[in-house]
């Protein structure tokens, strides 16, 4: 999943990059409001962590012009100790999660799945469907009953199919979802990953709409 890192403090910004990495976000960092803006009209992210305090364009207004264009992608303020009038304005101008700073990297990383797993309309941490099982905090995937062994962006890839099990995605929204900006992307990355994740769990797990995309079918068996 992929998340959108808006903090313009050099040292919070790198130790927040890392930690997400490490919890298994693609993690994109911007240090200024304008950039956070910009990032936002143009790409694709699960969530957004917004320092408030940003140079060029208050992280206040970046919330406000993005529920203004109607993006209703779940964001997380980072806030100061002391500042309970910043989290009230930020909560009241559509964020939908606040931590304090500093921050433990590990509730951050939770409450970001959980906000993402809410915004999917998904109540239980583990994603099902038929036989198909995904733990997003263990980092596991069971296929009846069966652990499955994949890498970090096949994991990645399953989780998206999963969580839109019988939607189509498009190898653009694909690849919106999966890479960030310092990532390198092979052109045909995408089939490849499918080849995998169809070798590794079965054939049938992902189809292909040829022109149109891959989908995860609804009624796995
Ligand atoms: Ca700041």
């Amino acid at each position: 999943m992929r998340a959108l890192l808006v903090e313009d403090d050099s040292l919070l910004g790198d130790g927040l990059r890392v930690g997400l990495k490490q919890a298994g976000f693609t993690a994109d960092w911007v240090q200024d409001g304008l950039s956070a803006q910009h990032a936002l009209e143009t790409e694709t992210f699960a969530a957004v962590v917004l320092d408030l305090g940003l140079p060029k364009l208050a992280g206040l207004d970046v919330l406000k012009r993005l529920r203004a264009a109607k993006n209703a992608v779940p964001v997380l303020i980072l806030t100061a100790r002391d500042a309970i009038d910043d989290r009230i304005a930020g909560l009241d101008a559509g964020a939908d999660d606040y931590l304090v700073k500093p921050c433990d990297l590990g509730e951050l990383a939770a409450r970001l799945r959980a906000l993402i797993r809410r915004a999917s309309g998904q109540a239980a941490p583990l994603v099902e469907v038929g036989p198909l099982a995904l733990d997003p905090v263990a980092h596991t995937v069971a296929y009846r009953g069966e652990p499955v062994e994949l890498s970090g962006k096949e994991f990645a890839l399953l989780h998206e199919f999963m969580r839109e099990a019988g939607r189509v995605l498009s190898k653009e929204q694909i690849i919106q979802r999966l890479y960030g900006w310092q990532d390198e992307i092979e052109s045909n990355a995408v089939e490849v990953h499918v080849h995998h994740l169809r070798r590794k769990i079965a054939p049938e797990v992902i189809v292909t709409l040829r022109g149109v995309g891959y989908l995860l079918p609804k009624e796995l068996i």
